[in-house]
């Protein structure tokens, strides 16, 4: 190999090179990059890191981007941030529980910058000129955003129904919106011809082995934010189902650089009950999830034939920990738990995160005394809709001290009501 990596499919490991491809021909099963761990060895040691800017591209030699590459901004590096308060309300031990917070992902606002970081290089690579991708949102937010930045033409396609906000999050970069009468599933299947037909570099489709590296860096970085160290637990969102199994692969390639000590980690996946492919085949102790049609307000994870839905179920089960899912209303509750505790205004695939964080201690599958890491993935602010009716206006009151105390009266005595009922 003259680069460090190349597609392997992950059934029958027959290598393909690096080429705009995702899926084996010989036997239809997914492609996936395989690194030379000996040559990554050799060419950078974990104290070169020091004096790298901390963003998803100081690891570098363990994506498959070029050598000597030059990143074209400063994806990732998002902060690990230590969740007491949280804790104390779910019942974990304060100093044991934190955040990992893509909620403020550079440049779109959630962890989907990253993936899209790895997709536009290999799309460089193979010459592509126009990207696009099947999105539930976040994914065409990022690809619209690193596109302009980059000079790519981009053409995204979406459910027509997605949240306003993630709509105009892409409209704005300029990016191309085919909004299809369909969900999730339908969009995906429709880009597969398209892929086929047009010489388009589709980031989760043709580039998807290329695009799911990228989801390893907030493994490397929950890793290095943690001193070098492998959490207890880790609770994950699932969509497709990649993002929990590549940071499950960061931390193998920690270990095998020897960068960690090994440890077992759990693997503790998310979902909403209104499209729990994945949780429900765990549940179930399924070898194969059954697809579902989604209906949640957790838009950005509503895929109902999760890509790699069935490795994510095996990877859960196999690491020891358990996947679990949420009502619509646990989800709102746990958005304002989130904020009430920690000040972090998540979108509904964080409630969904710490919702389902929730209920697994509750059931006693995350111990107090563990090291557990919640996955934070996306903004609040793209999707205000879902929390909107929680936070009725208040009435105004005119510009004048007296207005104010009659205000606040009217509050204290809204407050003795309720205290004396
Ligand atoms: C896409 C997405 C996920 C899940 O990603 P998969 O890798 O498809 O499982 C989680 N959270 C948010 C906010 C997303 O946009
Ligand atoms: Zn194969």
């Amino acid at each position: 190999m003259s680069d460090c990596y190349e597609l392997r499919c992950k059934e029958c490991n027959k290598p393909w090179g690096n080429t705009p491809r995702s899926f084996c021909e010989d036997c239809f099963s997914p492609l996936e990059l395989s690194f030379d761990y000996d040559a990554i060895k050799k060419k950078v040691r974990r104290e070169d890191l020091a004096s790298r800017t901390f963003n998803m591209w100081r690891y570098s030699e363990f994506l498959p981007v070029p050598e000597k590459f030059q990143a074209p901004s400063a994806v990732g590096g998002t902060p690990l941030v230590a969740a007491p308060k949280l804790a104390a309300r779910l019942g974990l031990n304060p100093g044991n529980l934190y955040l990992k917070n893509d909620a403020v992902c550079f440049p779109s606002l959630s962890f989907k910058d990253r993936v899209v970081g790895t997709a536009l290089v290999a799309a460089r690579r193979f010459g592509f000129e126009t990207v696009g991708c099947s999105s539930t949102g976040n994914l065409a937010n990022a690809v619209a955003a690193q596109s302009a930045q980059q000079g790519f033409d981009a053409c995204v396609f979406i459910p027509a129904d997605l949240e306003a906000a993630k709509v105009l999050n892409t409209a704005v970069y300029g990016a191309r919106i085919v909004r299809i009468n369909g969900n999730y599933d339908h969009v995906n299947r429709l880009c597969a011809q398209i892929a086929e037909r047009f010489k388009w570099g589709l980031v989760n489709v043709n580039l998807r082995p290329y695009y799911a590296e990228g989801s390893k860096t907030q493994g490397f970085e929950i890793a290095e934010q943690l001193g070098w160290r492998l959490p207890d637990n880790v609770v994950v969102p699932m969509a497709g189902g990649s993002l929990i199994g590549k940071i499950a692969k960061a931390f193998r390639e920690l270990v095998t650089l020897g960068w960690v000590e090994a440890k077992p980690v759990k693997f503790f996946g998310a979902q909403a009950t209104g499209c729990s492919p994945i949780s429900t085949a765990v549940k179930n102790n399924a070898q194969r999830f059954d697809p579902q049609k989604p209906n949640t307000i957790a838009r950005s994870l509503a895929i109902g034939n999760p890509a790699d839905g069935n490795y994510a179920a095996k990877l859960v089960r196999e690491s020891g920990g358990w996947a679990d899912d949420v009502s619509d209303a646990e989800i709102v509750e746990a958005i304002k738990l989130a904020a009430e505790t920690q000040g972090i205004f998540t979108e509904t695939a964080g409630g969904v995160t710490v919702g389902v964080a929730k209920r697994l201690i509750e059931a006693g599958r995350i111990a107090p005394e563990e090291t557990t890491v919640l996955s934070i993935t996306g903004n609040g602010l793209k999707t205000t809709d879902a929390i909107a009716s929680e936070f009725p206006l208040t009435e105004a009151i005119a510009p004048r001290l007296e207005a104010f105390e009659a205000y606040l009266d009217s509050q204290l005595g809204a407050h003795a009501v309720a205290a004396g009922k």
